[in-house]
Formats: C-alpha cells, sequence, structure tokens
C-alpha cells in the first residue's frame, strides 16, 4: 500500500479459491497486477472480518476479539494517521457496526436483508459518500450475492455439487462487473484489494453445504474440517490513467 492513495476493500463472501478460479471474472483478469491463494483465519464471516480490520487472528487473545477494548490498533485507526477516512458498506448481517463500534467514521448495512440489488445498493451508498476532493478514503465493502442461496433466488437451486457451484460462479461473475463499477467511479491510483473472507463446502467431496460450524438439528456435523473452508483468494488492482 502506498498510503498516499484511496484503498478499497471489495469482499465477495463466502468464495473459495477453486472457485473463485473456475469463474468468469473478465474483469479482475483484465484489472488485476496480483492473483494469489490465500487464507482466511476462519470459516465464517465474524471471526473473519474481525481479523481483517483488526490485524489479530480469531483464537489468540480470544478475549478480545469481540471486545471493544482491543490491545492494538484497528486498520481504520492505523490509516487515521495517514489522514483516511475510513467507510464500511455491508449486505453481511454480521458484519454491522454493533460488533466493530467505533472502528469506521461511518458504517452503512443494508438493511433490506435481502440480497436482490443489494450490490447495486452499496455502490449507490458508496457513490453517494465518494468524494474526488475530500479526504483519502478507505473502505471496506462486503457483497453477499455470492454468499447461499444466491440472489436470494431459487428454489430450482441443485442442493448438491456441481450444479450449485454453478450457480455461485454466476454470482460471482456478477461481482466481477460491480467490481468494474466501482473501478470506474474511483480516482486513478486507488488501490483495489478483492479477496473473501472464507470458503464454502458443496456437500458432494465435502460432507454438507455451507459454512455454518454448528452441529445440525438432525444430528449430521457441521461444516468444518476442510481445508476449503480457508482457501481464499486475494485480487490487487491498481487504478491506472
Ligand atoms: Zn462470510
Amino acid at each position: 500500500m502506498s498510503l498516499k492513495n484511496d484503498i478499497i476493500f471489495f469482499v465477495m463472501d463466502s468464495v473459495r479459491y477453486d472457485q473463485f478460479e473456475k469463474a468468469r471474472t473478465p474483469n479482475i483478469n483484465e484489472l488485476a497486477i496480483e492473483i494469489q491463494k490465500s487464507y482466511s483465519t476462519s470459516t465464517w464471516t465474524l471471526p473473519s472480518m474481525h481479523s481483517i480490520i483488526r490485524g489479530i487472528i480469531p483464537s489468540i487473545p480470544k478475549k478480545t476479539l469481540f471486545s471493544e477494548h482491543v490491545l492494538y490498533k484497528t486498520l481504520p485507526e492505523k490509516l487515521k494517521e495517514y489522514d483516511y477516512e475510513s467507510y464500511a458498506y455491508s449486505a453481511n448481517p454480521v458484519f454491522i457496526e454493533k460488533y466493530f463500534k467505533g472502528i469506521f467514521d461511518k458504517f452503512w448495512y443494508d438493511h433490506t436483508k435481502t440480497t436482490v440489488d443489494s450490490a447495486n445498493r452499496l455502490i449507490r451508498q458508496f457513490s453517494n459518500d465518494y468524494n474526488e476532493n475530500g479526504e483519502l478514503k478507505f473502505a471496506v465493502m462486503l457483497f453477499m450475492e455470492t454468499h447461499h442461496p444466491y440472489f436470494g433466488k431459487p428454489k430450482s437451486m441443485p442442493r448438491t455439487g456441481e450444479g450449485r457451484k454453478e450457480f455461485q460462479r454466476d454470482a460471482i461473475t456478477y461481482l466481477d462487473e460491480k467490481l468494474k463499477e466501482i473501478y470506474d467511479i474511483v480516482k486513478i491510483g486507488t488501490e483495489l484489494y478483492v479477496f473473501s473472507d472464507h470458503g464454502e463446502l458443496f456437500n458432494d467431496e465435502d460432507i454438507v453445504f455451507g459454512h455454518d460450524p454448528r452441529v445440525r438439528k438432525d444430528g449430521r456435523p457441521g461444516a468444518i474440517g476442510s481445508m476449503k473452508l480457508m482457501e481464499v483468494f486475494t485480487v490487487k488492482i491498481i487504478k491506472g490513467g
């Protein structure tokens, strides 16, 4: 990070690395200066986002993870030293101000509780706040289209395996288009980091579907025990002139 330009975290919820690799992402392919396989610190959103924002891993020190009294500087606090204003835009019901109290200068949560059109609402809000001549800006945007049930749809979605993976890959392609919309809004030099907060299991080679670690009502195990839940991706883009 140069710390002289705006920084955007564009987070696609629940996208594991092999799903990202197989999805059609023409904009990312064209714009990326770096694409990496990377690893999340957790299997679900809340601890993973805490790690990203606070720079700590969920198990150590556990006590401080969900507490307001944290020993370390958060990313927005650190960036404040370089005159960044920090913003969060979220469609995820656990990435909300209540759990990230006082960390961002502005926290905007999409209260509609549906993924239908939520990327557009996030982008509209981002665009309203974006001021070419204002302070340096650090924005974290968490998009839910890639989280099941993918666009809030369909009963027709296959319950398991490759068919359901295709639904998610379509959602990845959709968010790739939305990323280009953000790219077109921001200033030259802006650094965009595209990544996921954790992976997903698809009930094919994996025993269950989802990423909820809790034991199911019918006694089936929760989504744990697969590295696919931690294998994610990171893309770096710098807007050129
Ligand atoms: Zn998540």
